[in-house]
């Protein structure tokens, strides 16, 4: 049985809004027990939520994130070639030295499920269209795109536009700002399941907000991102860096940080195992 942190602050608060019965946990044992059969409806030792000081303006990072830039340090990355550039609060992707192939950035620490945000921006003026106009991507475990694109008036395939899956789902609307705006991402990712003989259990799944707007709503993964190609999954382990893409294209970021998750239970049945 776990018992909750009885601090003395909400010891006052109770105390002052509940005189009578001060030194008692407000609660009930004689309640139905909630499916799992851990605890009753309205626990009386049910533990609290631990206190999370939210950020002091909106996409702020709260107080237990991890921030993975704070418009100064590249510490928490490294690039597949060169740095990426950082300038007036901002990282902004350059090629590799001789501009062929992609200058990804890759986190240094790995991530499972996660809660991230983070801001991007498109280069004003556009350079180019479709594809080659403003494109990067957040690869979660460095295999699931979803697709960072100038997705302002330009015409591209619908699963390649911004919020989408890469190749697999397009976002639910487009709420783009246009190219030269900081726009902002929310996500949830959760990592897929895998047997010990990498048989996939349960697939990924991704929660996404784009500038505020739900663009992918706990949507399955068809698998690993592959371009012009079915999804596929292949085993990995539980946690993995997060891929900043170089496509090309001088996008840049700021304000991002993460929120390593506790695992989802993907189910429940209601004789409350978990499944
Ligand atoms: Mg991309």
């Amino acid at each position: 049985m776990k018992h909750i942190a009885w601090t003395g602050t909400i010891a006052a608060a109770i105390a002052a809004s509940a005189p009578v019965a001060a030194q008692e946990k407000p609660g009930f044992k004689d309640t139905p027990m909630l499916p799992g059969g851990q605890w009753h409806v309205h626990d009386s030792d049910r533990p609290y939520p631990a206190t999370v000081a939210p950020g002091d303006a909106p996409g702020a990072p709260p107080s237990d994130a991890v921030v993975l830039f704070d418009g100064k340090s590249l510490d928490a990355w490294q690039a597949k070639a060169r740095p990426w550039t950082v300038r007036d609060g901002a990282m902004t992707s350059i090629p590799p030295l001789g501009g062929r192939g992609e200058n990804a950035l890759v986190s240094k620490a790995s991530f499972g499920d996660v809660q991230l945000h983070l801001e991007f921006r498109s280069p004003n003026p556009p350079l180019h269209s479709s594809q080659d106009r403003g494109n990067s991507g957040i690869w979660f475990m460095q295999r699931y795109e979803i697709q960072i694109l100038d997705g302002y008036q330009n015409p591209t395939y619908a699963d390649g536009t911004v919020g989408a899956i890469y190749g697999w789902k397009p976002p639910l609307v487009n709420p783009s700002r246009r190219p030269g705006e900081w726009q902002s991402y929310d996500i949830v990712f959760e990592r897929p399941h895998f047997a010990p003989d990498g048989k996939l259990l349960r697939p990924a799944y991704i929660t996404a907000f784009l500038n505020g707007v739900l663009v992918q709503n706990r949507q399955p993964w068809l698998g690993g991102t592959i371009w012009r190609d079915l999804g596929q999954y292949e085993a990995h382990g539980d946690a993995a860096p997060i891929q900043l893409q170089d496509h090309g294209s001088p996008v840049s970021f700021r304000n991002i940080w993460v929120r390593p998750l506790p695992e989802t239970a993907a189910s429940y049945d209601f004789e409350g195992t978990v499944k």
